[in-house]
């Protein structure tokens, strides 16, 4: 069987050239060991995510040379398939509903930090603060008839106990350099986020489904998502999907030094395609030539 590679945007904004180094350098390692390359469209979030930004992904790529498989999977038109993993891990009891609203988990932080210090997950944002995994089944239940905004939370202690000790191949490195056999610390997260009242997944949830359904075999990505397969590993691990080998890569940054981000508008593909940039001083400017 080929390997299978893929390229995973979410269509928020216009690719820059760090997405360009990630659809490149899949492309390539797919080439040079005949495998297959996929593109999907990471498309769960509809506050952010707009049709045009999607069509501009596949212009883009397009222009920058990248040819994928058709039918392209987009995640919106696949809620189910979450829904139905979500169900299964819920009723195994390792997800819980949280009813606090952003405000309040912040000032729960607050209090929390005043108390001393709060741990932050490995994005830098605070572990979650509440006591929900602690509601009683009938208060839940009664919250979530009356049609309770919530979140549906991992009881992590619980998936890591169920899971035990994971580790992941890493064929590249994480922003410390480790390379090799990793051991996952999914506790670092807290009691992650897999669902919402009105969305049944997160970005972890459909990721470890989609590589899964797609029979990805080879997760090439950024260094901002080496802390993150920790996760997927977990849950990888708690639905029975098959464990994909990592490579993460360096991350293009501004003259800065700072990551791309969707609003770096110099570094916009469209933008330096406008200026005259040809496909291939794309590839010279991220170093693959
Ligand atoms: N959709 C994610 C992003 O644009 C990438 C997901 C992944 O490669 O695992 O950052």
């Amino acid at each position: 069987m080929p390997p299978v590679f893929r390229f995973a945007p979410s269509p928020n904004g216009y690719l820059h050239l760090g997405h360009a180094y990630s659809a490149l350098l899949n492309f390539d390692l797919a080439q040079a060991c005949g495998g297959r390359f996929l593109l999907r469209i990471e498309d769960i979030d509809p506050t952010r995510c707009r049709p045009e930004f999607e069509q501009a992904i596949y212009e883009d790529l397009a222009w920058l040379g990248l040819a994928w498989e058709e039918p392209v999977r987009r995640q919106s038109a696949h809620l189910d398939e979450y829904r139905a993993a979500l169900a299964r891990l819920t009723a195994r009891g390792l997800v819980y509903p949280s009813f606090e609203s952003r405000a309040e988990i912040a000032r729960l932080v607050a209090r929390r930090e005043a108390e001393g210090r709060w741990p932050r997950d490995p994005d830098g944002a605070p572990l979650y603060p509440g006591t929900a995994k602690q509601l009683e089944a009938g208060e839940r239940a009664g919250r979530i008839a009356r049609g309770l905004p919530h979140a549906l939370r991992l009881d992590m202690a619980a998936a890591i106990a169920e899971a035990g000790a994971l580790t992941w191949v890493e064929q590249g490195e994480g922003p410390a350099g480790e390379t090799g056999v990793i051991g996952a610390r999914p506790d670092l997260w807290g009691d992650v986020i897999l669902g919402r009242k009105e969305t049944p997944t997160s970005y972890h949830l459909s990721v470890v489904v989609d590589d899964a359904l797609q029979g990805v075999t080879e997760v090439v990505r950024g260094q901002d998502l080496f802390q993150a397969t920790s996760v997927h590993r977990l849950l990888q691990t708690l639905l029975g999907l098959p464990e994909p080998r990592y490579r993460h890569h360096r991350l293009i940054r501004d003259d800065r030094g700072d990551k791309l981000s969707k609003s770096s508008r110099a570094v916009g593909l469209r933008a330096l395609r406008a200026q005259g940039a040809s496909p291939s001083d794309i590839r010279r400017l991220v170093g693959l030539l």
